[in-house]
C-alpha cells in the first residue's frame, strides 16, 4: 500500500518534471487555480461587471471630456449587433456599422501595395487555433490574432503558443459584445480586462483592438484612444465571410468566389489590404489554407498588422528581457532591435511580470525580409529556456528520487 502510494507520488512528481520542462510557461489545461466562483477574471460569455474596484479605477483614468456624448445604440439583445436607424447617421458619429465611415486613425488597409494584413478573430479555440498556427508555420508567414478575453481564459496556453510561433496578439474585447450598444463603463471594462488578461499571461500589453462586428463609432473610438488602443477594422470587400461556415449559411465555394473577386481588384488598388478570417471552427482552417494559397499565387505578401503598418513593436509594452546582454564593447552593442524597443517610440518594458527572453523574430528568413523595409519585430519572443524552470525541474526530480527511495525503505 505504502509502496503503491509512493509510486503514485513518484509518477505525479515525474509528470511535474515533464510539465516544468515543457516549452510553455502556461500549463496546457484550463485555469483551475481559483476555486469556482472566486476567479479574478470576468465570467465566460458575460459582459464584465462595472462595479468592481478594477473597472472603477480604469474608468477614472479616462479623460471623459474627450469622449463625445453619442447615444448608446439600440439592439434586440444587449451585446448583439446594433440595429441601424431608418434615417442617415450624422457624419460626426462616424458609425462604421451603419454608414461605413472610417475615422482618420482607423486601420483598415496596409500602406504598401500587395501587403496583406492577415488576421484571425474570435480565438483562441483549442483544436482550431493550433491548425491555423500549423498552416502559417508551413507557409512561413505571420498573422495577427484578435483574441477575446473570455476565450483566452479557457485556453491561456494558446496565447503563448501564438507568440512563440512568431505571431502578433491583439484584442477583440472580453465578451464579443457590439461596443456601440454598451455604456461607457462597459466599453472600458471590455477593453481593459482583455488587455490585463493577455498581459498577465504573456507580459505583452496589446495596442491594437478590433471591435466585434466592426461595430465602432466616435464614442467607442474616443474611449479606446484614451486607453491607448488603436482601432483596426478590415478592408472593404475583404471580409471572407468564413464565420458563416460554422452556421452553415455559406459554402466554401462561395467564399472562394468572394476572395477571387477581391484578387481581381488588386491591380487597381494603390494600397495593401487587411482581410478578415476566424479561428473558431475547424472548417476555417481548411478555408484559410485555400485562401492563403490563392493570395500567395497572386503575389500578395502576408503580414501581421504590426508589420503591415511598419510598427516595429506592435504593443504598448513588451516583457523585460531576463538575460543580461553579453558584455561587449559599447560600440558593438545594438540595443534597440534586441530588446524589441525602438528609439523615439513610447514603448514600455512590462514591469512586475516573470522576466523572459524577448527577442522578437519572424518565421520569415532574412532573404524574404530583404527589400521589405525595416525588419519588423512584432510579437515573437524567443522560446524561453528559463534557468528557474530548469532548477524547478531538477528540484522536483530530486523529490521524486527521494520518494522512490523512501518507499523501498518502508
Ligand atoms: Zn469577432
Amino acid at each position: 500500500m505504502v509502496l503503491l502510494g509512493s509510486v503514485a507520488l513518484a509518477i505525479t512528481l515525474l509528470s511535474a518534471v515533464a510539465d516544468a520542462a515543457a516549452p510553455h510557461n502556461i500549463p496546457h489545461k484550463a485555469d483551475i487555480s481559483h476555486p469556482k466562483g472566486s476567479s479574478p477574471w470576468p465570467d465566460y460569455g458575460e459582459k464584465p461587471k462595472t462595479n468592481t474596484p478594477e473597472v472603477k479605477a480604469w474608468v477614472k483614468s479616462v479623460d471623459w471630456s474627450k469622449v463625445p456624448k453619442l447615444p448608446i445604440r439600440k439592439t434586440e439583445s444587449p451585446g448583439d449587433p446594433p440595429e441601424c436607424p431608418d434615417k442617415d447617421v450624422p457624419k460626426g458619429d462616424c458609425w462604421w456599422t451603419c454608414s461605413g465611415c472610417y475615422a482618420p486613425d482607423d486601420v483598415y488597409e496596409c500602406p504598401a501595395k500587395n501587403d496583406w494584413g492577415l488576421t484571425f478573430d474570435d480565438g483562441p479555440e483549442p483544436g482550431v487555433t493550433e491548425g491555423v498556427l500549423g498552416l502559417l508555420k508551413e507557409k512561413k508567414v505571420t498573422a495577427t490574432f484578435f483574441v477575446t478575453g473570455m476565450k483566452s481564459s479557457k485556453a491561456p496556453w494558446l496565447l503563448q503558443d501564438t507568440l512563440d510561433q512568431g505571431h502578433h496578439l491583439a484584442s477583440h474585447t472580453w465578451s464579443h459584445s457590439a461596443l456601440t450598444t454598451l455604456t461607457n463603463e462597459e466599453i472600458v471594462a471590455e477593453l481593459k480586462w482583455t488587455e490585463k488578461y493577455i498581459f498577465d499571461h504573456t507580459g505583452y500589453k496589446v495596442k491594437y483592438y478590433r471591435p466585434p462586428y466592426g461595430d465602432v463609432d466616435n464614442r467607442v473610438r474616443a474611449i479606446a484612444r484614451e486607453l491607448g488602443f488603436t482601432t483596426v477594422i478590415w478592408s472593404n470587400d475583404w471580409d471572407t465571410q468564413d464565420w458563416q461556415l460554422s452556421e452553415n449559411t455559406i459554402t466554401p465555394k462561395k467564399i472562394v468566389g468572394i476572395f477571387n473577386s477581391g484578387l481581381k481588384s488588386l491591380p487597381e488598388r494603390k494600397k495593401g489590404v487587411i482581410t478578415l478570417e476566424h479561428d473558431s471552427d475547424k472548417q476555417m482552417v481548411t478555408m484559410a489554407r485555400t485562401l492563403l494559397d490563392m493570395g500567395l499565387k497572386k503575389g500578395m505578401k502576408p503580414k501581421n498588422i504590426a508589420q503591415c503598418l511598419n510598427d516595429k513593436v506592435g504593443y504598448n509594452a513588451v516583457p523585460a528581457p531576463a538575460i543580461a546582454p553579453p558584455k561587449k564593447p559599447v560600440a558593438d552593442v545594438k540595443p534597440a532591435a534586441a530588446a524589441g524597443v525602438v528609439d523615439g517610440e513610447d514603448v514600455k518594458q512590462a514591469g512586475g511580470v516573470e522576466p523572459e527572453v524577448s527577442i522578437p523574430s519572424s518565421p520569415k528568413d532574412d532573404k524574404e525580409q530583404a527589400g521589405a523595409g525595416p525588419k519588423v519585430a512584432a510579437g515573437a519572443p524567443e522560446k524561453k529556456s528559463s534557468a528557474s524552470t530548469v532548477s524547478a525541474g531538477l528540484s522536483v526530480a530530486g523529490w521524486t528520487l527521494a520518494a522512490i527511495a523512501f518507499s523501498f525503505v518502508l
